[in-house]
């Protein structure tokens, strides 16, 4: 079998087009190619995207694997706040003493007490999908930085920008790291799933907001980037098609979902989208691909059933 382009071990690795940035595949959901945290070696040390509650001891043992120990690390960056994200981050800090997190300013509270984001997420995803995505552990307040648009931090040659990217959540960042021109870009311009070469669509319940995404979408584009960081999963290096795809896939599943989920249901939808968007899957499975979806299709609706409602009550 020939080797994989992008590298899976647990460990973190060079990407092709910087010295100092490193990616690690932290196999959330058991899934290789699906998690990545990003690793800045620079004079102060970053790391961006945090994964799960339960992929903190993987994240922690790459750390060190790559020959850092967890206390040098001095800034760890969440995209947004959702379990996958910034679940794992509570989960390091207590082995990273110097370390700020950097969240969106509209997120903050919810990461000193996660009651609140644990709970609507379990009753967005489902019990079954909730336990897979993990829990939170609080995070107290001095150990936080709450970020807002365009603020900056320097890493040493890495200054990172933090960029408002609404849409996916109220909550999420993109974040523009200057010396490379790449972004990270969290899930604010979908999913990517490399050797199989798919992107596709995410739009969670409860606040996905189409309009606000395909905004954040075009402000991205507009940014020029040398390359895209999926936090799922890792470099695409043609961002404008990416994003030109995005642009035109939002839409699409979103008159989809609206046209047809009453009369073909959820598992009607759920064929359509996959026939649209994944058929040529075959590095990740099916069933995998479909949970993603499902949680598109969830958001949506609810994406629709808020609209409705607004335009109903004036
Ligand atoms: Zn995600």
């Amino acid at each position: 079998m020939a080797e994989p382009a992008i590298p899976t071990r647990m460990a973190f690795q060079r990407l092709p087009f910087d010295t100092e940035t490193h990616l690690a595949d932290v196999r959330m959901f058991q899934q290789e190619g699906f998690g990545a945290v990003y690793l800045i070696d620079d004079e102060r040390k970053a790391i961006i995207e945090t994964g799960t509650s339960g992929d903190a001891d993987r994240i922690l043992e790459a750390v060190r694997s790559f020959g850092l120990k967890p206390a040098d690390i001095d800034a760890v960056v969440v995209s947004h706040i959702h379990l996958d994200h910034a679940g794992g981050a509570g989960f390091l800090l207590p082995e990273m003493p110097k370390a700020k997190v950097y969240v969106h300013e509209r997120g903050l509270k919810h990461l000193v007490d996660p009651t609140r984001l644990v709970a609507s997420a379990r009753e967005a995803l489902g019990s079954e999908e909730a336990d897979i995505f993990g829990t939170m552990r609080a995070i107290p307040a001095d150990r936080l930085v709450a970020v807002k648009d365009q603020q900056r931090l320097e890493l040493g040659k890495h200054a990172l920008v933090f960029l408002d990217s609404p849409g996916h959540a109220p909550h999420e960042l993109t974040i523009l790291d200057e010396h490379t021109r790449c972004v990270y870009t969290g899930d604010a311009a979908g999913l990517y799933f490399p050797g199989d070469e798919i992107l596709m669509p995410i739009a969670p319940a409860p606040a996905f907001d189409l309009e606000k995404n395909l905004e954040t979408l075009q402000r991205l584009l507009a940014l020029q980037p040398r390359a895209l960081l999926f936090s799922h999963y890792g470099p695409h290096t043609n961002p404008k098609a990416a994003i030109e795809a995005m642009i035109i896939a939002y839409p699409e599943w979103s008159r989809v979902v609206r046209g047809k989920l009453a009369s073909a249901g959820e598992d009607g939808v759920l064929r359509e989208l996959y026939e649209m968007t994944v058929r040529a899957a075959k590095r990740y499975p099916r069933d995998f691909l479909e949970r993603r979806i499902r949680v598109s299709i969830t958001g949506l609706a609810a994406y629709h059933a808020r609209m409705e409602h607004a335009a109903r009550t004036g």
